[in-house]
């Protein structure tokens, strides 16, 4: 039975990719890889050889024909992105829709992901949080984005690169406050692994003071807002004084 399977590769700790991950990319007859160049290098380092597609955010659509085509010749395929697991802020979605749609039948294999690592060591909130990935590039959407996420009760957990950690820190300090506790998780399973967890003030300031704290690749984790009073909830004097009334009634 052709299969699409949803291969996770490593996010910097190349002994992360799984013993099945790579039985998978062995064993399927094409891989079609974000970056074929990138995964070409994590495959010869596997010894594996396959033969690669490109799937990228600009040609996706077009090529889920072409894969169906391949599956419904027999073909198994592997959809693996640069790093992590495929469709998490990685291109896939439109594929996996489409091949289900199409009736085959599509198998994860599991792995790392750089936003689940991080949550499982930030020591936030891990019951409920929100995956929000990127922000908007531009300032005013990026404000407006945080503006709608400033009273969720939940972990906030984002995606950010190199060159916007700091406005993206600086945009979140204006609209959660700056005593927002918050952690940055930078270059998890790599040589510079660093996991700091302060106030968003206090994060910016210590940022600030060491430019290497801001090279690589982040997640950033904010906590929750704190619950504000339930609106419709009776303050305990105002619960008082109904009971006394409610006595008085007939
Ligand atoms: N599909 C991937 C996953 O499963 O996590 C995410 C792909 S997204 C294009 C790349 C972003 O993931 C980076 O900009 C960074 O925010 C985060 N990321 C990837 N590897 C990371 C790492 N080793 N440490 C911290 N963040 C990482």
């Amino acid at each position: 039975e052709p299969v699409l399977y949803i291969v996770a590769t490593p996010i910097g700790n190349l002994a992360d990719l799984s013993e099945r991950a790579r039985e998978v990319l062995a064993g399927v007859d094409y891989i079609a890889a974000e970056d074929t160049r990138h995964s070409g290098r994590l495959l010869a380092h596997f010894n594996i050889k396959g033969q690669m597609i490109s799937v990228h955010d600009h040609n996706e659509r077009q090529r889920c024909e072409h894969i169906i085509n391949l599956l419904s010749s027999g073909h198994s395929i592997a959809l693996v992105s640069d790093a992590g697991t495929p469709l998490i802020s990685d291109p896939g979605f439109h594929l996996v829709r489409a091949v289900r749609e199409a009736g085959y039948r599509v198998s994860p294999v599991p792995g790392c992901c750089a936003f689940i690592a991080a949550l499982s060591a930030s020591g936030l909130p891990s019951d409920r949080f929100q995956f929000i990935g990127f922000l908007p590039s531009k300032s005013g959407a990026r404000s407006q984005a945080l503006e709608v996420l400033s009273d969720n009760a939940e972990t906030l957990v984002f995606y950010e690169s190199t060159h916007r950690i700091l406005d993206s820190l600086k945009a979140m300090r204006e609209v959660f406050g700056a005593g927002r506790y918050a952690v940055v998780a930078r270059e998890l399973t790599k040589t510079f692994e660093t996991i700091h967890g302060d106030s968003l003030a206090g994060l910016i300031d210590w940022m600030e003071a060491d430019a290497n704290q801001q090279r690589g690749e982040f997640v950033v984790l904010v906590q929750g807002a704190e619950k504000s009073q339930d609106e419709d909830a009776i303050d305990p004097e105002s619960e008082r004084i109904l009971r006394i009334l409610a006595q008085e009634l007939p």
